[in-house]
């Protein structure tokens, strides 16, 4: 699930915040938060899709493809699907 404008905003801001620059790799700053999307992780039978403490934010670099993943919940990014979305 693509991330919203707020969120992909949200993110961003909340990388800067933990000087999360430059990509590991390549070590180029092109992180392609319009790409940015949410994932559901490994769930329990039964368990709702979007369970917060169980998702993963996925943000790829554009130059080397890099992929990092973050806790959805320690990004705190659920609370803004409801703004954008309409939903
Ligand atoms: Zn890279």
């Amino acid at each position: 699930m693509a991330l919203s404008e707020p969120q992909q905003q949200f993110l961003e801001n909340w990388m800067r915040s933990k000087a999360i620059v430059g990509c590991p790799l390549c070590g180029d700053a092109q992180w392609q938060f319009a790409q940015a999307a949410y994932l559901r992780a490994l769930l329990e039978q039964g368990e709702p899709d979007m369970s917060e403490e169980k998702g993963v934010v996925k943000v790829g670099c554009g130059n080397c493809g890099y992929l990092v993943l973050f806790d959805a919940e320690t990004v705190g990014i659920r609370g803004l699907w409801a703004e954008g979305r309409g939903v």
